[in-house]
């Protein structure tokens, strides 16, 4: 039997269709348009928008920056290092009025207890910290 000669629809050549439906000459050409075509589905898949920047205002210096999300609070990482190293003191201190403990008691608290639970004690009486003030504060004196 003598089937009239099929171009390749790759590589353009001629050949001698196994198939009736067959398009390519071989395997290969067949996998190579295969994954042209996936290739050019993928590049028309639309980009995903990228994530508007907000302005925000570092809760330490409260200077603006572009923050990538809205939970950015700091300009820099060494905001981030000083607000913690400041809240931390304010801790402290806070702690230390709390509980009227002595000068140094406080500080002694930090060695035994992780700081979440120290900060929990003081949202749990309704004491926030203020970044700006540097200290823990009522929420309504904010
Ligand atoms: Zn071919
Ligand atoms: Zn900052």
């Amino acid at each position: 039997m003598n089937q009239p000669a099929h171009k390749c629809d790759h590589c353009k050549k001629a050949f001698q269709p196994r198939k009736i439906d067959q398009k390519h000459c071989s395997n290969k050409c067949r996998q190579a348009a295969y994954r042209k075509r996936k290739q050019r589905q993928d590049t028309k898949k639309p980009r995903p928008a990228a994530t508007p920047l907000v302005v925000t205002v570092c809760d330490h210096c409260g200077g603006g920056f572009w923050a990538k999300t809205r939970r950015s609070r700091f300009c820099s990482t060494s905001c981030r290092t000083m607000n913690h190293r400041y809240m931390k003191i304010a801790l402290q201190d806070a702690l230390a009025a709390l509980y009227g403990l002595p000068e140094g008691t406080a500080a002694e608290l930090f060695e035994t207890q992780p700081i979440v639970r120290l900060k929990a004690i003081l949202s749990e009486v309704g004491l926030i910290y203020s970044p700006a003030q540097r200290a823990w504060i009522e929420p309504q004196s904010a």
